[in-house]
């Protein structure tokens, strides 16, 4: 890791030299109280005070809503096209808890199935990190989420008149002497990082009691009573999965063309939410009820990572405590749980 500073008005053509060459993507504001990322025309048009967006951005870039995975026709042999769209693109921005989503969506994506359609569209990703506000909600601190540690090729921390940048990649090193000013940084720079950094961390809010939480999970597994009143006003609607930046289920679909000699394979976003989830061949639904999505969804998030990867699946954005409409709030829940063990 190389580190350097660069004053708050470099900031500007670093941005204008990497449009200069790359595709930039980047946090606008769309309404009074609504951002998003998207392809940056101009460098005044990005906004760093965002605290959040309803999309994560770098799910939305790497693992699309839905998308076309091969083209096939048939005949005497099939032949299979792959589709895979992957450019060249700069994600300007983003912040650690939504980069360590990523880096999640990363093993996922490349390990006991490597999926090339992600791996194509990761390995042209270049990526700058931001250390974002938080929003109310964000509980990234509690999950060990509110720092990155790795996944970017920059991350640029706003000390107030200057940046301090951490480089990780030969490709952000290449962009920092090519499109800026930046200078080595000195010791007078590590310390007033460090307070940031110290001072950061107070604005994370939210917290979810997370020690033992897997035996406390383990513990009310059978508690039916517990499980119907966390889940009792779920409207299975899924937006808790649609807008998490670790979900990673899909359905993959056929579609074929009414001249019955070609077709397509695509994929969309699939939510464990849902009912029709569970539902297998002769009509049996293994996650039928409400409290056993929830239940499940939590298992997910909270525990089966923690024993595969070493790390939860849940990095403490906040987004689906705020897309819920009947108000169930993770963190709370993890309250609930803890507390039914210790009563
Ligand atoms: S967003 Fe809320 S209501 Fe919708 S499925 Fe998730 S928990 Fe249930
Ligand atoms: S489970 Fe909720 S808080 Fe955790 S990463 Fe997903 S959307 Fe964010």
């Amino acid at each position: 890791m190389l580190y350097k500073v660069l004053e708050n008005s470099g900031l500007k053509s670093l941005l204008a030299g990497i449009m200069s060459g790359y595709e930039l993507i980047g946090p606008k504001k769309l309404d009074r109280a609504i951002h998003d990322f998207s392809v940056i025309k101009d460098p005044s048009e990005i906004d760093l005070s965002y605290k959040k967006t309803t999309v994560p951005p770098a799910k939305k870039l790497l693992f699309p809503p839905s998308e076309t995975l091969i083209n096939y026709k048939l005949g005497e042999k099939i032949s299979v096209t792959p589709v895979i769209d992957a450019r060249q693109r700069v994600l300007f921005g983003v912040s650690a808890w939504d980069l360590n989503g990523m880096n999640f969506l990363d093993r996922i994506f490349s390990s006991d199935y490597p999926d090339s359609n992600y791996i194509a569209r990761r390995e042209k990703l270049i990526v700058i990190g931001y250390d974002a506000e938080p929003s109310e909600t964000n509980f990234a601190l509690s999950m060990g989420a509110e720092y990155a540690s790795k996944g970017f090729d920059l991350f640029i921390s706003n000390l107030g008149s200057r940046n301090f940048i951490r480089i990780a990649t030969a490709t952000g090193n290449s962009i920092i002497n090519s499109f800026s000013n930046a200078t080595e940084a000195s010791h007078d720079d590590f310390v007033a990082y460090n307070r940031f950094m110290r001072n950061y961390r107070k604005k994370f809010t939210a917290i979810a009691d997370m020690d033992q939480f897997g035996e406390s999970y383990e513990a009310t597994y059978n508690n039916n009573a517990l499980w119907d009143k966390l889940a009792k006003n779920c409207f299975s609607c899924g937006s808790c999965n649609l807008v998490c930046p670790t979900c990673f289920c899909f359905n993959v679909r056929d579609d074929m063309m009414l001249n019955l000699k070609e077709g397509l394979k695509s994929r969309e976003w699939d939510s464990c939410m849902m009912p029709e989830y569970g539902l297998v061949a002769g009509g049996h639904n293994f996650r039928s009820t409400r409290a056993n999505r929830l239940k499940q969804r939590y298992r997910c998030k909270l525990k089966t990572f923690t024993e595969k990867f070493e790390t939860y699946s849940c990095v403490g954005c906040g987004r689906c405590v705020e897309a819920c409409l009947a108000k169930i709030n993770i963190y709370e829940d993890i309250s609930s749980i803890k507390k039914e063990v210790n009563v």
